[in-house]
Formats: C-alpha cells, sequence, structure tokens
C-alpha cells in the first residue's frame, strides 16, 4: 500500500521562495569586483532573480539548456543560480583559476548557450570567445557605468540592463524533481575535467542534509560567509543551505586575503566560514601579524583538504570551533563532519583534536564503507585502511556525458580514490589518496600523516611528501619543503621532528627545501608534478 502523502517535487525555486516569504528582511551582504560593499535582503534578491529569469527566457534560454558562469562569491551570482536552476535551464559554474584551455573545453562539453562573467574575467573571456562553439550571448555582470568602452566580444551585454528591463513577474515552473538543475567540473589532475550534473532533488536534500545541527549548522540565527567559491561544487552548497534556513549571508566577492576576510568577519558579525585551509592560513597570519582578536566567529568549517592541528589550536585561541568536512564535486559535495559526540563533551583537548583531526563521520544520508585492492570490505575498526567507497541520494551515478567507467562498483557505490580507515565511532580519516600513497617493502605510508606532522614545526610553511623509487623498499617517502618567510631549519632537524611521532620506519629519508610547491587551479597540492620533478632523485 502506497503512504497518503502529498507528492510535491523538491525544486530550488522553493527555498528562495520560502527566503523571501519568512525572511524577506534578512541580509545579503557582497563586496563587489566594483570595489563597494552591496547589500540588499532575501526579498530584494528574490525579486531580481525574478527579473533575471524573465530576462533569460529573452535571450532564449529553454528548459534544460546550460548557463555558464565565471564569477566570484556576489549576490549577482547568487541570483544566476536561482533564476537559472528555477526557470529549469542549468546553472553551469565555471572555475576562472583553471587554464584556458580547460575552461574552453568546460564550456563547450557543457554546450552553454549563455555565459555570464564578472569584470575581472573578461580579458580572459576576450581570449577564448572564439573559441567557444554553443555560447549565443555574452553577459557582463556588471553595470552601465561599468561596461568597457572597447571589447573583442561582439554584442557585449550588461547584466544590469538586462535585469532592469524585465518585469519582476514570473511564476516559478514546477517540473520533475530529478529535473537538471546545475553542472560543475572537477578539476582533475590528468585528463579533461569530468562533469557533475546535479538535479534539484540530490540539491534539496543537500541542503537539508549539510543545515543539519552536526554538518554546517546553518540557521536563520547564523551570519555564513562561503570562502569556498560559488564557482567550486557550489560553494559546498552553502548558498542553498543558508537560503533555506534564512540566515544572513556574506559574499567576499574576489577578496580573501587575510585583511578582506577579517574585516568582514568583524563589520558583518560572522558567526560561521567554510573554505580550505590556505585561507585561514592567511587569516590567521594577518590577526598574528597586527596582534587582531577574532570576536564572534563561532565555527570555522574547513574541508578540501585536511585541516592542520596547529591551525586548529590556533583558532581556538579566538574562541573558534573547527570542524573538519569532507566532500567531493561528487558529492555535491557534502559527505562526512568531525563533529564530536555526546560523549565527547567535556573530553580533554588531545582526544578533541584526535576528533577534529579526522576528516568525520557520515551525514545522515551519505553510506561509507572501505574495501581493498580486490574490492573485498574492510572491518571499521580505526585501523584497517583502504579504499573509500560511497553512496547516497547526492552522489554522483556517472558522469556527465561520458561512458561508464570504473568510477563505480557494479552494486552500485562510487569510488572515491581516497584511502582511508573509519573507526568504530564512524569517523573516517584520510591517510592518502589512492595515487599518492607511498608503497614501503609491501606497506602502505600514509604522504597525508608524513605532510601533517611537518606542518606543526616552526619554521615550515608547506610540506609535501611523496614517494620516490628505492632499490630495496620499492619506495621511500621524500619530504618538499617550504620554510616561513625568514625562518630556517636543516634537514637532519625535520627528521629528527618525527621522532616518536611516527612508527620507525615510516620517517621520510631525505628532505629538499623550494621555494614553492606546484598547485592546481584550485590550490591543491600537485603531487604529480613533485614525482615529475624527483623522479630521478637519488637517494644518498
Ligand atoms: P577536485 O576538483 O580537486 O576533485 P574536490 O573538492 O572534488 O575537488 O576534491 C575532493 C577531494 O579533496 C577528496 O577526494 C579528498 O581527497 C580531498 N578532500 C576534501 N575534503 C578533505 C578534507 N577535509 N581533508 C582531506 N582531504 C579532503
Amino acid at each position: 500500500m502506497r503512504g497518503q502523502m502529498m507528492d510535491q517535487p523538491l525544486l530550488i525555486s522553493a527555498l528562495l521562495k520560502h527566503a523571501e516569504t519568512y525572511h524577506g528582511d534578512t541580509e545579503i551582504v557582497s563586496r563587489t569586483v566594483e570595489g563597494p560593499i552591496h547589500r540588499y535582503t532575501y526579498r530584494e534578491a528574490a525579486r531580481r532573480s525574478r527579473q533575471l529569469a524573465n530576462a533569460l527566457a529573452g535571450l532564449g534560454v529553454k528548459h534544460g539548456d546550460a548557463v555558464g558562469t565565471l564569477a566570484w562569491n556576489g549576490y549577482r551570482h547568487y541570483e544566476i543560480y536561482f533564476a537559472v536552476s528555477g526557470a529549469g535551464a542549468i546553472c553551469h559554474t565555471v572555475n576562472p583559476r583553471l587554464f584556458a584551455e580547460q575552461i574552453s573545453y568546460i564550456i563547450n562539453h557543457g554546450e552553454d548557450q549563455v555565459l555570464m562573467f564578472d569584470l575581472s574575467f573578461l580579458p580572459q573571456v576576450e581570449q577564448i570567445a572564439a573559441e567557444l562553439t554553443t555560447v549565443r550571448h555574452f553577459v557582463l555582470m556588471t553595470d552601465k557605468a561599468n561596461m568597457p568602452r572597447e571589447t573583442s566580444i561582439d554584442n557585449l551585454l550588461c547584466y544590469e540592463d538586462l535585469v532592469n528591463s524585465h518585469s519582476d513577474e514570473y511564476e516559478w515552473p514546477e517540473f520533475d524533481e530529478n529535473t537538471a538543475s546545475s553542472l560543475c567540473y572537477t578539476s582533475g589532475t590528468t585528463g579533461n575535467p569530468k562533469g557533475v550534473l546535479y538535479s534539484h532533488r540530490s540539491t534539496v536534500l543537500h541542503a537539508f542534509a549539510s543545515s543539519l545541527p552536526d554538518s554546517l549548522d546553518i540557521s536563520a540565527q547564523a551570519c555564513v560567509m562561503p570562502v569556498v567559491p560559488m564557482f567550486h561544487v557550489n560553494g559546498w552548497g552553502l548558498p542553498y543551505s543558508c537560503t533555506m534556513n534564512g540566515a544572513k549571508l556574506v559574499l567576499p566577492g574576489p577578496k580573501m586575503d587575510g585583511v578582506n576576510l577579517y574585516e568582514l568577519i568583524e563589520s558583518e558579525n560572522v558567526t560561521m566560514t567554510a573554505g580550505v585551509p590556505t585561507v585561514w592560513m592567511m587569516l590567521l597570519q594577518h590577526c598574528q601579524r597586527n596582534h587582531l582578536k577574532i570576536h564572534g566567529l563561532k565555527r570555522v568549517v574547513i574541508g578540501g583538504s585536511a585541516a592542520p592541528e596547529s591551525m586548529i589550536d590556533q583558532l581556538a585561541e579566538h574562541g573558534t570551533e573547527v570542524r573538519q568536512l569532507w566532500g567531493m564535486t561528487e558529492l555535491s559535495p557534502c559527505g562526512t563532519t568531525s563533529t564530536p559526540k555526546f560523549k565527547h563533551i567535556g573530553c580533554d583537548t588531545p582526544t578533541l583534536r584526535q576528533l577534529q583531526t579526522k576528516q568525520g563521520r557520515p551525514i545522515y544520508g551519505v553510506g561509507i564503507r572501505i574495501v581493498d585492492d580486490g574490492g573485498k570490505p574492510l572491518p571499521h575498526d580505526g585501523v584497517a585502511f583502504g579504499n573509500l567507497q560511497v553512496r547516497g541520494p547526492w552522489v554522483l551515478s556517472r558522469y556527465f556525458k561520458r561512458e561508464l567507467d570504473n568510477s563505480h562498483t557494479d552494486d552500485g557505490w562510487f569510488n572515491t580514490g581516497d584511502v582511508v580507515t573509519i573507526d568504530r565511532d564512524g569517523y573516517m580519516k584520510i591517510t592518502d589518496r589512492t595515487k599518492d600513497v607511498i608503497k614501503s617493502g609491501g606497506e602502505w605510508i600514509s604522504s597525508i600523516e608524513l605532510e601533517n606532522i611537518l606542518v606543526g614545526h616552526p619554521a615550515v610553511a608547506e610540506a609535501a611528501a611523496i614517494g620516490v623509487v628505492h632499490p630495496k623498499w620499492d619506495e621511500r617517502p621524500l619530504m618538499a619543503v617550504v620554510l616561513k618567510p625568514g625562518a630556517s631549519a636543516t634537514r637532519d632537524e625535520l627528521i629528527g621532528y618525527y621522532e616518536g611521532k611516527i612508527a620507525k620506519w615510516w620517517t621520510p629519508d631525505d628532505v629538499v627545501f623550494l621555494e614553492e610547491l606546484p598547485h592546481t587551479a584550485t590550490g591543491k597540492l600537485q603531487k604529480m608534478k613533485l614525482r615529475e620533478m624527483f623522479k630521478d632523485y637519488q637517494w644518498k
């Protein structure tokens, strides 16, 4: 027998309608590309999103068409998120930090009909416009006063003119909740980037789940500043979850340095923020240099790469709790958070840090398991480490316009490419990426563990561990290290720093000092490049 409850599709437009109705006067504050701080409310954002939806229809954007964006976190990008998906089209956020060829590839592969972009990206778009085979309209996300006098782009449209010349009377259409809503490509360190096509259903369910108190804890009492870019996995879903809950939103625009973030946190009373570790390193350095205290910031959610323990300590000194989040583009992206349980309340700091440096336990809806190289499930005992597989309603079932490949198992699990342990309480800890793990004498050494320890050394700014071919052990760990400006340390000192912290045979065999480490466009360490650099390295 079927249940007898209403069958209402889960649609992104309903999030905005809700915020407009019940949180109409709650603010969205943006640092604009043009310079000034812009502030308005959910009511105004909803009104302008409807105008934009009419404008998109005027440009011939139909149900299922893709609209690309190259934009920072700002109110116009927010409006595009809701207008495009709300109208039944696909909001395709493109990462402007990628190389020009990758950007063209992604826009062509996504078949974007319209491309909307911030002023900062005009030169980039001018450079690739001729290669974009599907784009019919280019829209510069600015007002008339800031439109360029000259540009090589034919008929460049002005966002503000487009919005203001359309009525705000628009009924958000109803359609199947499994309709595609948005598209995001993984940066991909090898080969072409792969597209992940989200649906309204997956996005709304992800917004529910990521709002939960043990996830990101989003509420109408919060002031949330997503520093994670809206071009990278939907800004971890915060534009949706904050709208669902009516949280005040602070969008930092193009300026994600310590000075500007600190200023926004203090002036807007930000209570929660989210982003990759690099950003918090810059914020903490700014505070340290200028003897500044952070007030009122209750929580920083750190994801994308592991949060070093020293960073968790430093933020704690400001009264800020760190919660680690593990996710992937393929997971919309939230999968696990390192939130303590009731039984951990009152535990001592070392125990708490042990939890916080794990990637965390699954948010309800995400299933996780570990398997060995043969696909055999391994125990969740905190010791066995294996390949992490996940499944759930906001996990991708296949890549956009690609053949089914070995990314999924026959029984429907997604291979994350992370190597992890899972303890009895369900807390997952990444020990490596499948391709980065160091294989020494048939045993695995976690490169991440080696890095985390070394960045705790006062002279070390950044460290990377790679496996280098060894005549006896197959591979042995080599550390590539960048020292802090003005700091000094020797190889022996850094090797000695590992003593008592890990098993002896895990200790790196050598250290090389570099000016900088290679990073991807999204700020992740490019171990492949490092391995390439040191492929002929000779052990002493
Ligand atoms: P990309 O575009 O680089 O694939 P993703 O955000 O999808 O970007 O990258 C996902 C990967 O990032 C994960 O598989 C994991 O290796 C890493 N990652 C994400 N969150 C964390 C975290 N909290 N700690 C360590 N690694 C993380």
